[in-house]
């Protein structure tokens, strides 16, 4: 069984799928791994530790030779694919509603494809689920990003010049990384509220020192939607949102927006009169910038000011986090691929219920429900 680790072609993108701790991990179980040149570079991981760790260093073509799995963080180019074998794993962050041309190529090239943001939410999955653990690192991120904008101070600080009151930050989109960004704000010492469309979120919110803030009287999802996820709202359940964040918004200095619906395009959660609304030098971050925006005017990969507000829109920002974000994703691909090992072929074997969940092409077709609906 060999495994090959590539690196990253997309722009802007630091992580590496593997690091010297899994490739020690992969050896261990048995199987060899080549890790493309460089490949950890823009990680801090150096093609010297994994070789210590155990693995082969060589050129793309190298790496790919004879490979039974190859590893990415995003999807690779199938053109800077050739050669690789009839029935090859390619186990990787697909973006395939986003990439579908290219899961189609993986087909066409009879590779089998398995998208790792497609891994089911369930209790066992939890440890291999990259979009948690790098969801958990954005909000994170998003907090700092923001206080980095931000031209005032977060905590309130009693000084012999005078007193600077607390920044009040709001979340919108309690999920991973809503959760990770409401905790990391309170740590700055900013007074947070939050709000979510599900309403268990509420207790969490609260869990966390967080002010919620919820539509009343208005049917919203009651508990968990589909595996935990959002479905798109009614339109009276939108209208009612958008005049409590209206109110609300006008009072805030720090919005950090968070809102995704699986294979649609992000829900519009701010408008450009409702940030016209906030004091001169407020900072929105998007972090839906790149599944459409929850933020009228956010741009991605840019930063722009509107009203004398800035609106933050971060490509990619797991990888501002480089070395802890690849960390985390190349623990979460070895523990999928140790899960299912299979010791006597030597290989994984993966079960009905996670293979059919993550395996999106299979014999030179695209096989995924989630594709083919
Ligand atoms: P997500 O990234 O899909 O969406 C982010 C948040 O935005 C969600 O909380 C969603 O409810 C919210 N949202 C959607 N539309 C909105 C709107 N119009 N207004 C306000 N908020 C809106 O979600 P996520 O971070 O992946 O997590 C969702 C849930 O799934 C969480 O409860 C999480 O704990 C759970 N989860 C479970 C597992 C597992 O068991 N393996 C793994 C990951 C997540």
């Amino acid at each position: 069984m060999r495994i090959a680790v590539l690196k990253e072609g997309a722009a802007g993108e630091r992580r590496v799928s593997a690091t010297p701790e899994t490739v020690k991990k992969f050896t261990g179980l048995g199987a060899t791994v080549a890790v493309e040149t460089g490949a950890g570079d823009t990680a801090s991981y150096a093609d010297s530790a994994y070789a210590d760790a155990g693995a082969t260093i060589g050129s793309r073509a190298e790496v790919l030779a004879d490979a039974d799995i190859v590893l990415g963080v995003q999807g690779p180019d199938p053109d800077s694919l050739s050669g690789l074998k009839q029935g090859a794993w390619i186990v990787a962050g697909l973006n395939p509603f986003g990439e579908r041309a290219r899961i189609d190529a993986y087909a066409a090239m009879g590779a089998e494809a398995l998208a790792m943001e497609f891994m089911p939410r369930i209790t066992r999955a939890q440890s291999m689920d990259i979009l948690s653990s790098q969801s958990n690192l954005a909000g994170y991120k998003a907090v700092l990003d923001a206080a980095y904008e931000y031209g005032r101070a977060f905590p309130m600080m009693m000084t012999a010049a005078g007193t600077v009151s607390a920044a009040k930050l709001f979340v919108m989109g309690v999920g991973v990384a809503g959760l990770q960004a409401i905790a990391t704000a309170r740590r700055l010492g900013a007074q947070v509220s939050a709000t979510d469309v599900r309403a268990a979120t509420k207790e969490q919110i609260q869990s966390l020192g967080a002010k919620p803030i919820f539509v009343e009287n208005v049917q919203g999802i009651e508990g968990e939607g589909t595996g935990g996820y959002a479905t798109e709202m009614s339109d009276e359940y939108k209208a009612a949102q958008a005049e409590l964040v209206s109110s609300h918004i006008a009072k805030q200095d720090i919005v950090i927006t968070t809102a995704l619906i699986p294979g649609k395009p992000a829900p519009r959660l701010i408008t450009d009169a409702q940030i016209a609304t906030m004091r001169p030098g407020g900072v929105i971050v998007d972090l839906a910038v790149e599944q459409g925006g929850n933020v009228e005017g956010a741009v991605a990969g840019e930063i722009v000011e509107k009203h004398g507000v800035k609106i933050v829109g971060h490509k990619n920002v797991p990888s501002r986090l480089a070395a802890d974000a690849s960390a985390l994703f190349a623990r979460n691909l070895f523990n999928f691929l140790s899960a299912f090992w299979d010791k006597e072929a030597g290989k994984p074997v993966l079960d009905e219920e996670i293979g059919n969940a993550v395996r999106v092409t299979q014999g030179g077709k695209v096989v995924n429900e989630r594709l083919l609906g």
